[in-house]
């Protein structure tokens, strides 16, 4: 599989970011850590991109677009039906993906 045209531009691969660890989960870093991160995501030119990218292919660690891929999993899981169109919303997610996983984890109705 040949690397996405926007990858070239994501903000998480210059040289002054890339060592950061964009594919720990937020729990085991420090919150300052976390919000350098999320800044560098806000930023970032192919934010969309990368979002689209991740929701495609159903990544499920790390941090992209800004969301910490792990626990929006967990988050949405865990949630009431009412309290998952918010967090779908927030996430970016589309909702049918949040009743997905939904679905397979059995969150809360
Ligand atoms: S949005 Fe964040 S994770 Fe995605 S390419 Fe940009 S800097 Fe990297």
């Amino acid at each position: 599989m040949s690397t996405p045209a926007w990858m070239r531009d994501a903000a998480c691969a210059t040289p002054e970011n890339r060592d950061m660890p964009w594919t720990t989960d937020t729990v085991d870093l420090p919150p300052v850590v976390v919000d350098v991160m999320r800044a560098t995501c806000d930023g970032c030119a192919v934010r969309s991109a990368c979002n689209s990218y991740a929701l495609e292919e159903r990544v499920s660690g790390g941090m992209w677009a800004g969301t910490d891929r792990d626990r929006a999993l967990s988050v949405i899981a865990g949630s009431s039906a009412g309290s998952r169109v918010v967090l779908a919303e927030q996430l970016e997610l589309p909702l049918v993906l949040a009743d997905a996983i939904d679905e397979v984890f059995g969150g809360a109705a």
